[in-house]
């Protein structure tokens, strides 16, 4: 089954555009990171690249070496920010159907600030 192209009237597309709003944690060049809207414990952080990539397959495919260095550097200084690093948290990049996907452009979630259940399928 092909890919989706990726669709420039996502809702992170318009918060990058500014038509939305957010709460901003970090911004440089390549990388946006704000508040989930709807955090599921007391630090959930959304890192997204500024280009338009809908996964991060798409990411590592086609964004160039100092957007992908960017943006992992991003994670790992946005997580060591808001003060989980310590205690531990967790990465998650939820992918399409099966990953359930609910906004297709690339955001990895930064989720910590106290023990989380375990994650199952
Ligand atoms: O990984 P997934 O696509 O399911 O997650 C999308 C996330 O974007 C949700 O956690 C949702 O709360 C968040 N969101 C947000 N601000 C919006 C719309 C969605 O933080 N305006």
């Amino acid at each position: 089954m092909a890919v989706s192209a990726y669709d420039p009237q996502n809702i992170f597309a318009k918060i990058l555009r500014g038509e939305i709003p957010c709460t901003k944690v970090y911004e440089d060049d390549h990388v946006l990171a704000f508040n989930d809207i709807a955090p599921q414990a007391p630090t959930h952080i959304l890192v997204i690249p500024k280009g338009a990539y809908t996964s991060y397959d798409d990411f590592a495919t086609n964004a160039s070496d100092a957007e992908i260095i960017a943006y992992t550097r991003a994670i790992g200084k946005i997580s060591a920010a808001a003060g989980v690093v310590e205690d531990g948290y967790r990465l998650i990049a939820n992918t399409r159907d099966h990953g359930r996907q609910d906004v297709p452009h690339l955001h990895v979630h930064i989720i910590g600030g106290k023990k989380l259940g375990l994650m199952l399928p």
